[in-house]
């Protein structure tokens, strides 16, 4: 397997040099991890994974443990029968992007659904599920894992009043790509092959019934397996593990997992920033720093909404995510949050283009 096929580049390469300084490991990717279970490519195939005690040592926080498209350093273990090819996971490579949610268990925590995607199709029905305030919640949750948004509207073929929705749409994605598809015939499906370069990642993301599966099943050329056949040599075992991450025949991979569906906020201030990047602009000139945007006097924000400028339910949709983010930050944990500003310090080109929009509007 052709490795930069999967997505390997220069800076990866780098990484992986100084954590494997020994030379004892390959690299790999994880296509498949659920419950512990992995299953990893590497230059010589496919293999089945686990983590070395080591690495389950020092994991801190559930996100810590690989998650499906994370570059991994694997090393096969010699305890094992050769055929059987298991191989041992001894570290994972600095995410460049995420998509994560929290999971409420004993406490809330940040799980990973998946690392390493260069872009998310958010994918909203353009029935009665379109709501433009989960397009927003959504939004935050990609943009906090870094990964660059395009937004699809499928099931056009449903839609009686696609200018208006396309109008109010603007106001709150700005000049993010916006793409209409109907799945089920594969219309304007053709317009997603841009962003489906070889060794890009994608995911898609929104809630239950917006089409995802259609979408990734037609983009496939066939139903996804779920099932993966016996070994030609008949040795292995039957397994029901499957992939979590394919690659497309045109080009390009798609990382899908149950996940995707359930995509909820976990997310900083920064993420927030980015969705409602023009409300922060204008929070900045608002008479007092710590302004509501209620009835304070001199509040920048309430008057452009007074002007017609900006609507005021994206206002208290913008307040209701900060206000879950202020509860989450009680209980986030520090190695996001480090991981995070470390991302962050590497400047995402199209981020500044999100503060560009707005430089000369207000
Ligand atoms: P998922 O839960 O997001 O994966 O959604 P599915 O792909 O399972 O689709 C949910 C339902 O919507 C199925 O019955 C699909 O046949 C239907 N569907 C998907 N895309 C379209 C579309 O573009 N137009 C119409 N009319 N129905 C669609
Ligand atoms: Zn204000």
């Amino acid at each position: 397997m052709n490795l930069r096929r999967l997505g390997w580049d220069a800076e990866f390469k780098k990484q992986f040099e100084q954590l494997n300084s020994d030379q004892s490991c390959q690299p790999a990717r994880v296509i498949y991890a659920q419950r512990q279970l992995y299953r990893v490519v590497s230059e010589l195939g496919e293999h089945q994974g686990r983590v070395s005690g080591r690495l389950r040592y020092q994991a801190r926080f559930p996100a810590d443990f690989p998650a499906a498209g994370d570059w991994v350093g694997i090393r096969i273990d010699p305890r094992q029968a050769a055929d059987t090819g298991t191989v041992i996971i001894h570290f994972t490579l600095p995410r460049k992007t995420w998509l994560s949610r929290s999971a409420a268990g004993e406490k809330v925590e940040e799980q990973m659904i998946c690392a390493n995607v260069d872009r998310v199709f958010l994918v909203s029905g353009l029935d009665r599920d379109f709501n433009l305030r989960r397009i927003e919640r959504y939004l935050s949750a990609v943009y906090q894992g870094g990964a660059q948004p395009v937004i699809i509207l499928n099931k056009v073929d449903l839609c009686r009043d696609l200018e208006t929705k396309m109008l109010d749409l603007g106001k709150v994605v700005f000049d993010l790509p916006v793409i209409c598809t109907d799945a089920l015939t594969g219309e304007g499906m053709n317009l997603l092959n841009p962003y489906l370069e070889p060794g890009k990642t994608v995911a898609f993301v929104g809630s239950s019934g917006v089409g995802k599966s259609t979408l990734i099943n037609r983009l496939m050329g066939v139903e996804v397996q779920v099932t993966r056949a016996l070994r030609s040599d008949g040795k292995g075992r039957h397994t029901t593990t499957h992939r979590e991450l394919f690659q497309i025949p045109g080009g390009g991979m798609v990382i899908d997992n149950p996940g995707m569906r359930e995509l909820q906020l976990w997310a900083f201030e920064e993420g927030l920033g980015d969705t409602f990047s023009e409300i922060e602009l204008l929070a900045a000139q608002c008479r007092f720093s710590d302004c509501r945007h209620g009835s304070e006097p001199g509040c920048a924000v309430q008057q452009q909404i007074s002007a017609g400028n900006l609507d005021p339910k994206r206002l208290c949709s913008y307040l209701k995510q900060k206000r879950e983010l202020e509860q989450l930050s009680e209980t986030e944990d520090l190695t996001s949050q480090d991981r995070y500003k470390l991302r962050r310090q590497d400047g995402r080109l199209w981020e500044k283009e999100v503060r560009e929009r707005f430089k000369d509007k207000y």
